[in-house]
């Protein structure tokens, strides 16, 4: 209970339960039914402009779960999510770790209901944690193995129970990629290098420094191979 008196209709009112506009009077504040203060606007009693706060459409923070309005000033729509609100400062200083990006991608994966993360899977996620040692970019990469590169279907009826079960096979599979792009580093030095000394050396040396290149290269190549 918030009972205030509207200064138009001077009837008291609980502003959490109706929508109310808050009128500055030196350090405290005044309030008005939202209704009664639009009414005096049209029929121009009132000149001054307030926001209307409506506590039917007060929401949280994402980030950090304090009571927020929509049309609040420093309240903006997230970037990452259509439904939910933040802090124009929570926006800033978030995602900052793993566990947002993979709460982020969780809500997205299942489209929770007005993008709210179930509480059982965020427990679900730091038992994983604390029982497997599992880490949550791991997490994070595990289910994107197994629903963006595998493209298994999501079944929204269960929960994140699959994570311990494919979280071998995404690692054997991102690493195998990772080797992968280290071979690939060195193939493509192999292939640029002798390219660019052939265009910049003139005719008549190119072909003894081309040879010397090689037999550098070759050295290198052997000292990779004995690593
Ligand atoms: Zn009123
Ligand atoms: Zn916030």
């Amino acid at each position: 209970m918030a009972t205030v008196t509207c200064k138009y209709c001077g009837k008291k009112f609980d502003r959490n339960k109706e929508a109310y506009v808050q009128i500055p009077l030196g350090k405290t504040f005044r309030y008005g039914h939202g209704q009664c203060y639009l009414d005096a606007v049209n029929s121009q009693k009132e000149k001054e402009t307030y926001t209307v706060w409506d506590p039917s459409k007060s929401t949280t923070c994402f980030w950090c779960h304090q009571a927020i309005y929509p049309n609040q000033p420093d309240v903006i729509q997230m970037p990452q999510l259509k439904d939910r609100y933040v802090h124009k400062k929570c926006n800033e200083t978030h995602p900052q770790d793993d566990k947002d990006e993979l709460m982020l991608y969780i809500i997205k994966l299942y489209g929770l209901k007005d993008d709210y993360m179930l509480p059982r899977f965020m427990l679900q996620l730091s038992d994983f944690e604390k029982q497997y040692n599992f880490s949550y970019s791991g997490m994070l990469k595990a289910l994107k193995y197994w629903y963006e590169v595998k493209k298994n279907p999501v079944n929204k009826n269960y929960g994140l129970g699959i994570i311990p079960r494919i979280y071998k096979q995404a690692y054997d599979h991102y690493y195998a990629l990772w080797l992968a792009q280290e071979q690939n580093k060195t193939k493509n030095l192999n292939d640029y290098i002798p390219k660019d000394i052939v265009v910049t050396i003139k005719p008549p040396k190119r072909q003894i420094e081309k040879r010397q290149l090689f037999t550098f290269l070759d050295d290198e190549e052997e000292e990779y191979g004995n690593k």
